[in-house]
């Protein structure tokens, strides 16, 4: 069993708090992301599990054993950081090997951790070669075969996949993200791309500003982001935001933005009617919307101000009233810009936010 439980850990550099008592229990087996922009703490954070940074405060346990101050070696993990640290006189081979050899396992062991450790990270062409004469992408990719190959309980890895090109990149997830359920680590992922993070996590922990924001599954945080920035940064394109007004009309609750007006749904009618007459935040994201291209009950005209062709769906940039947002459509739905469209807001769909406190309002 390796769980990972990390109770109220605080790193300081000088005065600032890169790491503000984060508290977060990954299971056995887990796969965690720890997801955030640029500067929010996830390396850090990283580093205090490892055990390269020290955390100031807080206490680390690994599958029920307090780490907090065992040195790095002792915790039984192993690691891949962006700055790919492998050996500059060492092939490839012995690379990935290094650690097996220091494990002292028998040599047919070694290479066959080696070959298959290769072969996933597709670097079994090159197990005599040198780093020197290697590129990023395919360094990094003898510091994520060595990691593999060393069968650990538990697997941090920064950024493992940042020197790929995209299309290595796209792969290469999808083949982590395989092999790793199959070798059963308990791993977290340190990534600033979104679609990475999705696409590989069992769950997802949004970090800002060296505070866990929300710990979900990727689709919770995609569906049901807890405030207004995960509403932001998660999805592509990011969730539209509307500020709109809420009055109370007979036995209903209405939210206006300018003339029209959005009703919603009887869970949330409680909650929105306490900000009766007062500024509130719709949330939507673009495929959440119906457009149509000629006028319909309860929709919304807008014009469109630039279309994005992009294959699977046409991205479009309409106006109206002084909002601008982005709508998606099916990739057959004709327009053009200039044209006018009607929207659709399917109640459901609609994510409240409080204005003050940027938090999402949700049904208990
Ligand atoms: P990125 O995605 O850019 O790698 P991150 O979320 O991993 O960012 P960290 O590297 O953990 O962020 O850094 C968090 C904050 O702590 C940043 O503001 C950074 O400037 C600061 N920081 C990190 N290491 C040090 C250090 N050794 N000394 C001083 N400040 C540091």
């Amino acid at each position: 069993m390796s769980e990972i439980r990390i109770e109220n850990v605080t790193k300081r550099f000088g005065k600032f708090l890169a790491v503000n008592d984060i508290s977060l229990t990954v299971a056995d087996r887990e796969f965690m992301v720890l997801l955030g922009p640029s500067g929010c703490g996830k390396t850090t954070l990283l580093r205090a599990i490892a055990g390269l940074g020290m955390a100031d405060e807080g206490r680390i346990s690994i599958g029920g054993r307090d780490v907090t101050y065992l040195p790095a070696r002792e915790r039984g993990i192993s690691m891949v950081f962006q700055s790919y640290a492998i050996f500059p006189h060492m092939n490839v081979f012995d690379n990935i090997a290094f650690g097996l050899k220091m494990q002292k396992l028998d040599k047919a062991e070694i290479e066959n951790r080696v070959r298959r450790a290769a072969g996933l990270l597709h670097i079994e062409g090159m197990l005599d070669r040198f780093p020197s004469k290697m590129s990023g992408g395919q360094r990094q990719r003898v510091a994520v075969a060595r990691a593999i190959a060393m069968q650990s309980q538990v697997l941090l890895m920064d950024e493992p996949l940042s020197n790929l090109d995209a299309l290595l990149r796209l792969e290469m997830r999808a083949e982590l993200k395989r092999l790793l359920a199959e070798l059963g680590a308990t791993t977290i992922y340190v990534t600033h791309d979104q679609i990475e993070a999705m696409s590989m996590g069992d769950r997802i922990a949004v970090m800002r500003d060296g505070i866990i924001e929300q710990v979900d599954f990727p689709t919770t945080v995609y569906d049901h982001p807890a405030n207004q920035f995960i509403g932001g940064f998660i999805g592509t394109p990011p969730m539209n935001f509307l500020t709109g007004q809420v009055q109370r009309q007979g036995g209903r609750t209405v939210v206006r933005i300018g003339d029209f007006s959005l009703t919603c749904s009887p869970a949330m009618a409680p909650i929105l009617s306490a900000y009766d007459g007062k500024p509130i935040l719709a949330g939507i994201r673009a495929e959440n919307m119906e457009t149509r291209a000629s006028p319909a009950e309860d929709a919304l005209r807008a014009t469109v101000l630039v279309v994005e062709p992009l294959g699977s769906q046409n991205l479009l940039t309409v106006a109206f009233g002084g909002h601008r947002i982005k709508v998606s459509t099916h990739p057959s739905f004709q327009t053009h810009a200039d044209a006018e469209v009607w929207l659709r807001f399917p109640t459901d769909n609609i994510r409240w936010i409080d204005p003050e406190t940027k938090r999402a309002l949700y049904p208990k």
